[in-house]
């Protein structure tokens, strides 16, 4: 991008990992973007604007419903609010999408899009279609403030949380992309003034390409609580996206002092990025561990709000070449999670390289051996086929356009993200 308004949060030198966001500039036209508001924040902003309350909730329900329930970013199209009122609208508000920087497929049906804030800040989504489910994986973050040593994004230098609105903006453009709002009579709509919206209830689960959501993509969610909150809140929302809470997952590098409240208040999947077993590997490897060790975390899944046999907590463990992948770490990974009586099952992913990681793959015979031991243990432990390599699009790889490190200027980045924990 060529210019960018709001200063990213340098990482190096802050004394505390927790991203300390900065307000977005407000937009350059000054109209108020409504993605990523809630219902109350809707109709707060439309009584600042001149509307009385009784017409500025009126109005916030009927916006909410052609904004998340039917796709629709044009207010004219909106039939059932009064013809006069949608310039006035359009003058103060605007229904913004994430800007597409670049779109790319790879072979195996994988698509990656490269997107920008509208203050120039740019990060992924990535959707991985498979025969029973299409997967959005959605990210957090401009970058991530933590530093797993195997991925790419956390080579980051840069950070800023995304907005509620930036976040949402991500599960709208995929249906925009896959043409999955529902069908009605939008075209005709506009002429119709103030007619009743009948083309309620026409919508349905079934048949669509996007089916489920993972918090997978750039950045720690529980890094981002409030915002990661109020647009999950409007996926799941029943007259808003109508994504069920068993579509959605989560997953955290272990952001322990979060995972309750994670739980409780939205409710969705748990996956948990493990990858290591014992104090030495995982503090090299997921330093978050330094902060937030292995027993406070898999108390804290024990602990996770939902979680049982029938929605059990995914546990991911990446396989590294002589790292973490010996048959002794099979065994004690099946003892832990045996000892803290965890539902749970277990994703083998095979590492995903990028240009200067510091790692490589597990081979194929040790990963199999590996997932042999865990499964003899009673515990699933599939191995995840890697998709999307071909266009970098594969967990961990994603990094955006920001500036390639070199391995020196990797190796200092990693000591100072360490350093702060
Ligand atoms: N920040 C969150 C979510 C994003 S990462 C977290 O760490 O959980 C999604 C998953 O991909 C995590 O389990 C992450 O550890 C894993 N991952 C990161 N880099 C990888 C790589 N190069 N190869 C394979 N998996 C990787
Ligand atoms: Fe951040 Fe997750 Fe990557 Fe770790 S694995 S650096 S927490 S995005």
């Amino acid at each position: 991008m060529s210019s960018i308004a709001t200063p990213l949060m340098p990482i190096a030198g802050h004394a505390d990992p927790v991203v300390q966001p900065r307000d977005v500039a407000p937009r350059a036209d000054g109209r108020i973007d409504l993605i990523g508001m809630t219902r109350g924040e809707i109709q707060a902003a439309l009584t600042a604007k001149g509307l009385d309350t009784k017409a500025a909730k009126l109005r916030a329900k009927q916006l909410w419903h052609w904004i998340y329930h039917r796709g629709v970013s044009d207010f004219a199209v909106m039939s059932d609010i009064a013809k006069v009122m949608r310039p006035w609208l359009a003058e103060h508000f605007i229904i913004a999408r994430p800007h597409i920087v670049t779109a790319q497929q790879s072979s195996d049906g994988t698509r990656k899009w490269l997107l920008s804030t509208d203050d120039g800040h740019e990060y992924e989504m990535v959707f991985i279609p498979d025969a029973a489910r299409g997967t959005l994986c959605i990210s957090s973050q401009v970058g991530c403030t933590l530093n797993c040593r195997f991925c790419h994004t956390g080579t980051m230098r840069l950070v800023r949380n995304l907005t509620a609105g930036e976040i949402v903006g991500q599960v709208m453009l995929a249906r925009d992309a896959l043409g999955e709002w529902p069908k009605g009579n939008m075209a005709t709509s506009a002429e119709d003034d103030d007619a009743a919206d009948d083309d309620v209830g026409h919508y349905s689960a079934d048949g669509r390409l996007l089916t489920n959501i993972v918090l997978m993509g750039m950045g720690e969610p529980l890094y981002n609580f409030d915002n990661v909150k109020n647009a999950m809140q409007i996926v799941m929302d029943g007259d808003g996206l109508a994504l069920s809470k068993r579509r959605i997952t989560l997953s955290t590098s272990g952001v322990v002092p979060m995972m309750a409240r994670a739980g409780a208040e939205i409710g969705v999947n748990l996956a948990v990025s493990l990858h290591a077993v014992t104090k030495e590997i995982r503090d090299e490897i997921v330093p978050i561990n330094r902060k937030y060790d292995l027993t406070s975390l898999l108390e804290a899944c024990a602990a996770y709000p939902g979680a049982n046999n029938a929605r059990r907590i995914t546990f991911e463990y990446v396989m590294l070449k002589d790292k973490n992948d010996s048959d002794d770490d099979a065994r004690e990974l099946v003892r832990l999670l045996r000892q803290y009586r965890l539902p749970a099952k277990v994703n083998l992913i095979p590492f995903n390289p990028w240009p200067g990681a510091p790692y490589a793959c597990s081979d194929d015979a040790r990963i199999r051996r590996f997932s042999d031991i865990v499964f003899e243990g009673g515990i699933s432990a599939p191995v995840r086929t890697p998709r999307g390599r071909d266009i970098m699009a594969a967990c961990g790889q994603l990094k955006s356009a920001a500036k390639k490190l070199s391995r020196a200027e990797l190796d200092r980045l990693a000591e100072e993200k360490q350093a702060m924990l």
